[in-house]
């Protein structure tokens, strides 16, 4: 009866499931009138659990152990990138349970993905244990010798044969930055190729390139504390926190209860929406045209802030004129809302003091999602909201380390530090640091390997923590491509569906059986900890990069992971100043950190931009590469969801979570089901150009009319079999978030 739990339920996490019922002597602690769970908002994030002081709240894990006799490791959840800080409770080498610890970005709390989806993959028993070699067609159990020794032989063949840059390496976004780092030395120092790539190439390589483009850095500009705490305004654009970044997501909810006004522009009646002042629920990929809306409302009504423009700012004149070409009427056509909501959120917007933009995949994964990434940039610099608190342009990275593992340079064009390939001053820094001669050719992106693999002219492929079979576009380009290759090496904690066609499958081992770091989406770095001994065989990564180098013939060795980020700081001047010492000491450092006596950045921009001058680079709107038709005539786009984390490799390893959700389903608009004869809960079949899976439909209103919508966590009806792989020009990222589909009741 302390009331703790009712406490965080409300004021914390914001959902108002635990109260009080009955008065007096007859008080209990229950849901909201006492309803079934099952009927509340209740997202299991388990915080009420993790914060009762007296065990009237326990988790089922709990009865595995007493608090005394686990040992508490503090880490940083393996999941999304809002980087939330833990302690994972360790008894006789066996991960029990997680609990929430008090973070920057996190405050003691976690999501249900955090506590609940975090530990027991690293036990499952079907990890895997021992190197694998394929032989007869079968793969079979290998010693570590011979597994490298073979693979080395067959990459000396393809060099030999076809040259260096028929090799190509993907690196891992879930694995520490140390991890990364040393794979692109290994691709680029032993296999002497740029052909090295991570999966920012598919969710944010777009932010990467456009905020690059207008502003030199790539990065989320302010922290989410800052982004969430004392605003007026919070434009978000293609982002569902609540679902993809939970612990931020419920900083926002209380950002609204605070009296922030949110402005969500979605396709979707995200959750978010129930909190929202203004909700655009815009057609997908029509943000370009959107934000040149918003900007043509702002200069009209002399809302922009010409001193920042004039003083800050390049290229504004050609952007004026462009902005002519979108008046309200024509915007609120092209994006299917009203042109009165648009001049709303555009005065909201540009009259709000403190308005930060805060987006996600449903900006970057288009066609022109570079472009969309430009326009929000530059909707933000018309308005003069860079470079102060409470503002910015933030976009909320995917995966728990993919702005690290762009940090590390896993990217065609860049060394560790975004330091260009194409500068060949940078070329001979790393050629003098690695004593090695390096390949001045940048690299292809792992979006181009693919149909190079299939031209014939990549020949192999090492393929670090990554299943592209599930998590790419066009399943079926993929599946061709990889049997294309001479030889695939796959390295992983679990045999995937992209490892199945590997020759070679190396047992790597999880996030919480290293040392190391991750940097979270607000450039943070944090600390990964060893809290148990992995499973058989396992070995380090960067131990086994290290054997793959020797036998390369470039012979490399680290002592600990400290000592990679000793070297990652000597090389990379924006992580200059940061050492597992200082951060053991309890600092926390948010990069461009340049000197060890630099206390880190956690607003960019101030006072000037990275590239000197803020660019307006002029973006016009184009529609999406496919659209529907009499044959395909209904428009899908994608997302995550709640209690998943991409593929499931880890999340599905936790029963909880499965129970809640466990197969595909498509959000189907209520009036399209009725036309098509489908109820909710029917089985259907969803087809588009590229091919066809089964789905559940849920129908509803979540999407409008002639839209539908799915999730990517599921290798049994994946979407991905029927998404576009159609590229954006300037990132080459896929277009995800649109494609034309059929859906028939099966
Ligand atoms: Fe982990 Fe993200 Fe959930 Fe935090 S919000 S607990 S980082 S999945």
């Amino acid at each position: 009866m302390c009331r703790r739990c009712v406490r965080i339920c409300e004021e914390l996490q914001c959902r108002n499931v635990i109260s009080l019922k009955e008065r007096s002597f007859d008080t209990i602690i229950t849901t909201a009138y006492g309803r079934p769970w099952s009927e509340t908002t209740c997202e299991s994030c388990g915080n009420c659990v993790s914060h009762c002081p007296t065990g009237a709240l326990s988790a089922k894990d709990h009865k595995k152990y007493r608090s005394w006799e686990v040992r508490k490791v503090r880490t940083t959840c393996p999941h999304c990138a809002t980087g939330c800080q833990m302690d994972l409770l360790v008894r006789d080498n066996r991960i029990v349970g997680a609990e929430p610890a008090d973070g920057p970005s996190n405050h003691n709390l976690l999501c249900v993905k955090g506590k609940f989806g975090s530990y027991k993959f690293v036990g499952s028993g079907d990890r895997l244990t021992h190197p694998l070699i394929r032989r007869n067609g079968q793969l079979e159990q290998a010693s570590w010798d011979e597994a490298l020794d073979y693979m080395a032989e067959q990459f000396r063949e393809i060099q030999k044969k076809y040259g260096n840059d028929a090799i190509a390496g993907f690196s891992c976004s879930r694995a520490p930055n140390e991890d990364n780092f040393v794979f692109q030395k290994m691709m680029r120092a032993a296999f002497r190729t740029n052909n090295v790539d991570n999966c920012a190439r598919i969710c944010h390589s777009a932010s990467v390139t456009g905020l690059a483009m207008t502003l030199g850095s790539g990065a989320m500009t302010n922290p989410i504390a800052d982004i969430t705490g004392d605003v007026d305004v919070i434009l978000l654009v293609g982002s569902n926190p609540t679902e993809a970044h939970p612990v931020a997501g419920t900083q926002i909810r209380r950002a609204v209860r605070r009296g922030t006004k949110l402005i969500v522009v979605d396709p979707r009646k995200i959750d978010l929406t129930n909190d929202a002042a203004l909700h655009l629920q815009i057609k997908p990929g029509t943000n370009v045209a959107f934000a040149n809306g918003m900007m043509h409302i702002i200069l009209k009504e002399g809302l922009a802030d010409m001193d920042f423009i004039s003083s800050r700012t390049e290229g504004f004149e050609i952007l004026e004129q462009i902005l002519e070409d979108y008046p309200p009427e024509k915007v609120a056509q092209i994006c299917h809302i009203r042109q009165e909501d648009l001049i709303q959120a555009a005065r909201m917007y540009a009259g709000a003091r403190k308005a930060p933009i805060i987006y996600c995949l449903g900006v970057t994964e288009h066609s022109t999602g570079t472009e969309g990434v430009m326009s929000l940039s530059n909707l933000a610099m018309m308005t003069g909201k860079l470079g102060r608190p409470g503002c910015g342009i933030n976009p909320l990275r995917g995966q728990n380390n993919v702005q690290g593992a762009c940090d590390m340079g896993c990217l065609p064009t860049d060394f560790p530090g975004y330091q260009k390939v194409a500068n060949p001053d940078v070329i001979h820094k790393f050629q003098t640091a690695w004593s090695v001669e390096l390949n001045t050719r940048p690299g292809l992106t792992s979006t181009e390997v693919f149909p190079a693999a299939i031209k014939g002219s990549i020949k192999g492929l090492y393929i670090f923590g990554e299943d592209p079979i599930v998590t790419d576009p066009d399943t079926g380009h993929i599946e061709k491509a990889l049997k294309s290759l001479d030889f695939l090496v796959v390295q992983e904690l679990f045999m995937t569906e992209t490892a199945a066609y590997a020759d070679v499958v190396l047992p790597g081992v999880s996030y919480a059986e290293k040392e190391g770091t991750f940097t979270n989406t607000e450039r943070r770095l944090q600390r990964v900890r060893k809290a148990v001994e992995p499973a058989g065989l396992a070995r380090d990564d960067i131990q086994i990069f290290c054997d793959v180098m020797g036998r390369m013939g470039y012979p490399c060795h680290y002592d600990s992971a400290a000592q990679v980020m000793d070297e990652i700081a000597c090389v990379t001047p924006s992580y200059g100043g940061i050492s597992h010492a200082r951060l053991d000491a309890g600092e926390s450092l948010q990069w461009p950190c340049p000197s060890k006596d630099h206390p880190g950045t956690p607003i960019l921009h101030a006072g000037r931009f990275s590239r000197g001058l803020g660019y307006f680079y002029p973006a016009v709107y184009k529609e999406s590469r496919e659209l529907p038709d009499e044959e395909y005539p209904i428009l899908l786009t994608t997302g995550r969801m709640l209690y998943h984390y991409n593929t499931r490799a880890m999340t599905k390893r936790t029963e909880g979570l499965n129970e809640i959700c466990s197969e595909s389903y498509i959000e189907v608009n209520e009036e399209d089901a009725k036309v098509l004869g489908i109820s909710h809960g029917d089985k259907v079949l969803v087809s588009s150009r590229r091919g066809r899976i089964t789905s559940t439909a849920r129908v509803g209103q979540k999407v409008s009319p002639q839209e539908a919508f799915m999730t990517f966590h599921f290798a049994d009806g994946n979407v991905n079999r029927i998404t576009n792989a159609a590229l954006d020009d300037l990132a080459r990222i896929p277009e995800y978030k649109a494609c034309a589909i059929r859906i028939q009741k099966a």
